[in-house]
């Protein structure tokens, strides 16, 4: 039989790098290989998000390349899949009429049937319909062959409604998987050679709290601790709304919980926060710092911020800047404010303008640039744990890893340390990474 190829061009969050490696392994089951080569596929599936504007135009305008092969190849198979599918539904099939089939992101699972069907027949397909069950998170994608760190979705969907956003419409309800699925799952990964696993969800405190499986989020990291084969334990996302002092103290308390969290505090007004129905104060974010900060001192904090929010004064905005100050982030991903239909924000009035939204983020990214800067700096001579995966991009001599921190460590290394974890003194704090050199310890 011939072999069948699939290409997947993904866009967007981890969610959809994640959807798109459960595809893969879906369709192989019904004889696809995945390749780096567009032309030679027999399938193409775009994995689209849609939480700002530009995300929405990358993903048509890489459809517009892509659907050119059909021209060359009229047997060829176009999906749209993810965020954007699930927003526009058959309006895909009107607007790209090369466009065989249009999935959202419960449906997933649904994907060798769907594909079986537009082979036979030749028909248009839309799935777009949200499921009350998980269906497609406990879909097992192997990892890449020498993958050290996976992630593993622990819930899908959001009930937050913050908002500027669309991910509660285009990813439905928030719902947990079961303990039992997710540890069967990091226990199959640490077969395949994973010491690492990132714990995903849009809002991961919350883990647990709509099911009746009797495991919060923090019962569920300390049963991950005790797999054998785990070394470290990552998480993203943590809402500051539902961080409790329990998972605070798990940074002091539990040795495989990587000292680093992603907070995103998205504004550092009150006004603005309110408007973005965020559900905390200024006040009570900078609480729950300090609290991280007690427990463990050299935590990393990272955060997301958005600016231009409507109604976002110059005040607003430099009560932003200011909490910037206080807290000094170790990172920050930072966003112009985009509007986005049948969210709460679109109704709004006083819109900030394009020209004002680029000023504040070119400004706030260059004070983060210099707090990030002044942060790695400071790194320098103390010694960091590295998990090393692989060769760097820099320098065939040089490996590189992660420190716990989450930061990029190169050093000068042999490529047997794949995989192990090594001490490395840190000589030199850029930008974007750290270099060092390996010790003894
Ligand atoms: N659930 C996570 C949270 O609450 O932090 C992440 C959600 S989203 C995928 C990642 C980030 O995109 C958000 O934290 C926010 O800063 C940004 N974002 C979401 N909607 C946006 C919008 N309409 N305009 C600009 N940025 C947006
Ligand atoms: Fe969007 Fe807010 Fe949910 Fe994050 S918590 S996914 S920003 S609605």
């Amino acid at each position: 039989m011939k072999n069948k190829y699939l290409y997947i061009e993904t866009f967007g969050c981890q969610m959809n790098v994640h959807d798109s490696e459960q595809m893969a392994v879906l369709l192989k089951d019904i004889g696809y290989k995945t390749t780096e080569d567009s032309d030679k596929a027999d399938l193409i599936l775009i994995n689209t998000c849609s939480i700002r504007e530009k995300a929405e135009q990358k993903a048509f305008s890489e459809l517009g390349r892509l659907i050119m092969l059909k021209e060359e190849n009229p047997n060829l198979i176009i999906g749209f899949a993810g965020c954007l599918a699930q927003h526009l539904g058959a309006k895909v099939h009107s607007r790209v009429k090369e466009v065989d089939l249009v999935f959202g992101t419960h449906n997933i699972h649904r994907l060798p049937e769907m594909i079986t069907a537009v082979q036979k027949q030749r028909k248009k397909i839309t799935r777009i319909d949200f499921s009350s069950k998980i269906h497609s998170l406990n879909v097992f994608a192997p990892p890449p062959k020498g993958s050290l760190c996976a992630f593993v979705s622990i819930m899908q969907g959001c009930d937050n409604y913050c908002s500027y956003c669309v991910v509660p419409y285009l990813r439905g309800p928030e719902m947990s998987r079961t303990p039992e699925d997710i540890m069967d799952e990091i226990q199959k990964l640490t077969k395949h050679g994973v010491k690492e696993v990132t714990l995903l969800g849009q809002n991961v405190n919350s883990y647990g709290k709509k099911m009746d499986h009797g495991c919060n989020f923090v019962s569920l990291i300390k049963k991950i601790e005790k797999i054998d084969g785990i070394e470290r334990i990552r998480f993203t996302t943590s809402h500051p709304k539902d961080l409790s002092d329990d998972l605070i103290d798990c940074f002091a308390s539990v040795p495989k919980l990587c000292e680093h969290i992603h907070l995103p505090v998205q504004s550092g007004s009150d006004r603005i926060l309110k408007r973005m129905n965020r559900g905390y104060s200024s006040e009570e974010y900078l609480r729950k710092i300090d609290r991280l900060r007690d427990a463990c001192p050299q935590i990393s904090i990272t955060s997301d911020i958005i600016v231009g929010f409507p109604g976002e004064t110059q005040k607003d905005y430099q009560e932003t800047i200011d909490m910037m100050e206080k807290i000094r982030f170790d990172s920050v991903f930072s966003f112009k404010y985009s509007e986005r239909k049948g969210t709460a924000a679109q109704k709004l009035q006083d819109q900030v303008s394009e020209a004002e939204k680029r000023r504040r983020l070119k400004e706030l990214q260059a004070l983060q640039d210099r707090h990030t800067q002044e942060k790695n700096s400071a790194l320098e001579a103390s010694v960091q744990e590295v998990l090393v995966e692989g060769r760097s991009r820099n320098s065939e001599q040089d490996m590189m890893g992660r420190a716990r921190s989450w930061r990029i460590v190169n050093f000068k290394g042999r490529p047997d340390l794949i995989g192990k974890q090594v001490f490395v003194e840190i000589t030199r704090g850029y930008l974007h990474s750290l270099r060092g050199k390996m010790i003894n310890r």
